[in-house]
């Protein structure tokens, strides 16, 4: 592997986003190919026994085992380290290996996390069940508040744990608040941005320690492969990520990397369009819904501060009908929008989050966390938006609305 301008710091320092989004971390083998190659393979071989050995020693460099290296893998690792502005990324299977290992790697028992109500029904089973199950306490706060993270952070508080944008309300943390609580007495921010991704938002710039994503929503973004994605300080992800994740082995499959690494030469273009759509067709709804909750209409408690902290509005949005019975005959019909549970797809989609994404969460917690019976999610794709105004149109008429 000849490594290439997109591989060097020094060279890609000044590149912006969009450019490093189709250059960045290109490493090209020795048939020059334009494209990212795919290294399909498990495993590598050595010309001579010592040559095995001084990689094992960690004195030759080259790769071992796709659980450890692989040059696609490696490709996109570099790509969205550079997007974030992170010193290194690893990627993940998914989005949730990716917030379990964010996690687990660097909680034991004892310790205490503060995490925000509203977010990703898998999200929250982590914070509510998977961690109290190894002694680690958790404390669930209105995470729009940032006094309730100062509130809630004991002397053995060790992680906040969040998402802005969060699902499926869009609530908006302010990053800058707090992260600087978080900072102040030495507890580590895990920012989970998949609803926004670094084309609009880089949590680091407010401070965050870590970012972790579902790179199957917007970073794919054509609804096709499972990805995520951790980003961290160096020093984060080489001795106290990769230690977890070498030895559990939740690896991204090199195909599916290079399916993100294609999905992210059209990101920046993807979720700008989208946004501007999901303005249109939420100022569509606005008048004909008894209530919606986009980030980039001021209608929105919190939309200063979403536009304070994101470039756009991103794709996603929830609106409110009257309950279950009107809510599914609005999904039952619509022609053009798909129902689907999935989001950040270029097509768009509408779900149900009570009867689905937030099925397995407790009725109390759904309420708290403002997941009504009459909540609707809606993700805006890449159509013509005005298809899209016309379906929703006779859908809603459909409806009694
Ligand atoms: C989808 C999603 C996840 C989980 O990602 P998967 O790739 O489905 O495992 C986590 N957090 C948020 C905010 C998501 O939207």
């Amino acid at each position: 592997m000849k490594r290439k301008a997109g591989q060097d710091r020094s060279i890609t320092a000044n590149w912006r986003p969009a450019t490093l989004a189709i250059r960045g971390g290109t490493a090209r083998s020795e048939y020059g190919e334009t494209s990212e190659a795919l290294f399909l393979t498990s495993g590598y071989s050595y010309d001579k026994a010592a040559d095995a050995a001084a990689r094992f020693a960690g004195e030759q460099e080259g790769m071992t085992y796709s659980r450890l290296q692989n040059p696609t893998v490696e490709m996109l690792e570099h790509r969205i380290a550079l997007l974030e502005g992170a010193e290194a990324c690893r990627t993940m299977a998914t989005g949730m290996a990716a917030m379990t290992a964010a996690l687990l790697c660097q909680l034991q028992t004892g310790d205490h996390v503060v995490a925000g109500r509203a977010a990703f029904g898998s999200c929250r089973w982590l914070t509510d069940t998977l961690l109290p199950k190894f002694g680690i306490q958790t404390t669930i706060v209105d995470a729009r508040d940032p006094q309730a993270f100062l509130d809630a952070a004991r002397a053995e508080t060790k992680l906040f744990f969040f998402e802005t944008p969060a699902n499926p309300t869009m609530d908006i943390v302010d990053l800058r608040a707090v992260c600087d609580i978080a900072r102040e007495r030495g507890i580590k921010t895990v920012v989970d941005n998949a609803f926004a991704t670094p084309a609009l938002q880089r949590p680091m710039e407010f401070g965050a320690d870590i970012t972790a994503y579902s790179a199957t929503k917007m970073m794919d973004g054509q609804g096709r492969v499972l990805a995520g994605a951790v980003c961290g300080s160096e020093d984060f992800i080489l001795n106290t990520l990769l230690p977890f994740t070498r030895n559990t082995g939740p690896n991204l499959s090199p195909f599916n990397a290079w399916v993100v690494l294609k999905g992210l030469e059209t990101l920046d273009l993807r979720i700008r369009r989208q946004s501007e759509s999901a303005v249109t067709v939420g100022r569509f709804l606005e008048a004909r819904v008894p209530r919606i909750l986009h980030p980039g209409l001021p209608s929105h408690p919190q939309h200063e501060l979403a536009m304070s902290q994101m470039d756009a509005c991103g794709p996603i949005f929830a609106l409110e009908v009257e309950g279950r019975e009107q809510a599914h005959a609005l999904l039952d019909a619509l022609a053009l929008v798909d129902i689907s549970n999935n989001i950040g797809d270029s097509r768009s989609l509408i779900t149900h989050p009570a009867s689905t994404t937030h099925y397995g969460v407790a009725e109390e917690k759904r309420i708290e966390m403002g997941v009504t019976e009459g909540l609707l999610r809606l993700n805006v794709g890449l159509e013509d938006p005005r298809d899209l105004i016309d379906d929703l149109d006779q859908a809603l008429t459909a409806a009694g609305l």
